[in-house]
């Protein structure tokens, strides 16, 4: 363990934090739900490397189609043929509704937002793009700019994704959150009604038409929105937001892109992609990190009317749709209805989400539980009445116990101060069990 630490300390850049500082965890192997640190102690992963896991880590299925096509063919890059890629696109585009169905591979969630904000601009021959107060849409410089969290962001990203003058290309759309290091808005959502409940559509659409009328020019490339927030803390949208939202974005000219990196392959349970839950179809899907449980791959999906505008440029990509890639993608798909990983999301996300309310009736600090499926988080509050974060210090000593007691959870919110539970989606109703006693356990330690 100290020789790991001694490594990480020389080699690994120090701007990715370690999420468990008080003491890292140094793990070795993983198998399904469970992770196994170097001393051989067991943890149930409840986040499944940032809602990425899908079907379990090193699932034997997925692992012997990783297997089998590494001794067939790694690499060409897509200026050839091969077969993989193809059985892929085909699967893929069987689970979206017409008319998305031309799909670019990529590496990465960033560089699939990346592909689909040039593709906007390109097909619309606008500029401009709207993202939502809280959002994270990646980490390349250019993302950075849909990525609204300031917590993200480096001042030199283009398009700060705020109102002020030095962010000329990205504008942020209305709904609760710090946008700008120095907003005045204390937690991630400005309203208070209870997970899935709120009702304040009229306000934020009115939000949304301040901003056109104060920001934004009267023609717009694209909105970026995902379809449950992630890393901004599972916040929910009220009911037709969306589908209002993409009406006024169209009017303007522009296309609604779905961020659907933490939100697709069945995470909220009642649906296999977010946007379904939202009555709309976007004119462009992103997605990544369930598409391969863990493997390198994201993937832009979109309408043929959008892609024959790009189609007047060459766009090449070494390892986007990679024959290994594709290989366990595919079997990724497979797997997933095979063991019912949609159901599995619905039934023991639901299961979750009715126990940790229970909880956030017994205890002052939790504020909010929300999402859907195995897409949840507990926003941590001061008290109720105030609804002020709770201060990164005792977020960290609830997340380190709950740790020590062999469970590992996430992290976000605007302010760090929600738990995001992200499991692989093959956890079962005892592992929910477990979990809860855990939790139930470190809040108790906490409020002592
Ligand atoms: N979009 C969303 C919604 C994400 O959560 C993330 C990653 N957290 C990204 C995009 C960027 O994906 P990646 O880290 O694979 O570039």
């Amino acid at each position: 363990e100290r020789m790991m630490e001694i490594r990480r300390q020389n080699c690994n850049p120090m701007t990715m934090k370690v999420t468990y500082y008080k003491k890292p965890v140094y793990i070795h192997q993983g198998h399904m739900q469970w992770l196994w640190d170097v001393d051989g102690r067991r943890y149930l992963d409840l986040f499944a490397g940032v809602a990425t896991v899908s079907v379990g880590h090193c699932h034997p299925k997925v692992t012997a189609a990783a297997e089998k096509q590494l001794r067939k063919l790694w690499h060409t890059t897509n200026i050839y043929v091969y077969s993989p890629l193809h059985e892929y696109t085909e699967k893929l585009a069987a689970t979206l509704p017409d008319p998305l169905k031309v799909i670019y591979l990529t590496n990465s969630g960033s560089e699939a937002n990346d592909l689909a904000m040039l593709m906007a601009r390109l097909h619309t021959g606008n500029f401009d793009v709207i993202t939502l107060r809280g959002s994270y849409h990646g980490g390349s410089p250019h993302t950075m700019g849909l990525t609204s969290n300031a917590a993200y962001k480096y001042p030199v990203a283009s398009g700060l994704g705020c109102h002020n003058t030095m962010c000329p290309d990205v504008f942020a759309g209305p709904w609760g959150g710090s946008n700008c290091r120095d907003s005045p808005i204390q937690t991630i959502r400005d309203c208070s009604c209870p997970q899935g409940s709120c009702t304040a559509n009229d306000k934020y659409i009115g939000q949304l038409n301040e901003v056109f009328a104060t920001s934004v020019p009267s023609r717009i490339a694209a909105f970026f929105a995902e379809p449950i927030m992630g890393v901004g803390g599972a916040v929910q949208y009220p009911k037709n937001f969306l589908k209002d939202t993409y009406k006024l974005v169209r009017e303007r000219g522009g296309v609604c892109i779905a961020d659907e990196v933490q939100t697709g392959f069945g995470r909220t349970g009642s649906h296999f992609w977010g946007f379904q839950g939202h009555d709309v179809i976007p004119d462009m899907v992103t997605m990544a990190k369930g598409i391969a449980n863990g493997f390198p791959m994201g993937a832009v999906v979109t309408t043929p009317e959008v892609a024959a505008s790009f189609a007047k440029g060459v766009h090449f990509n070494t390892f986007g749709g990679n024959p290994v890639a594709c290989a366990i993608a595919s079997s990724v798909l497979d797997t997933m209805e095979e063991d019912g990983t949609q159901q599995i999301s619905h039934n023991v996300g639901t299961y979750l989400l009715t126990e940790l309310a229970k909880m956030r009736d017994k205890y002052e600090i939790i504020g909010d539980v929300r999402g859907k499926g195995l897409q949840i988080g507990v926003e941590m509050v001061k008290d109720k009445a105030s609804r002020k974060p709770l201060p990164p210090a005792a977020m960290s000593e609830i997340f380190e116990d709950t740790k020590d007691m062999g469970v590992l959870i996430g992290k976000g919110g605007v302010y760090g101060q929600t738990f995001r539970i992200k499991p692989p989606m093959c956890i079962t109703k005892n592992d929910a069990d477990f979990f809860l006693a855990v939790f139930n356990q470190a809040l108790h330690n906490y409020m002592e």
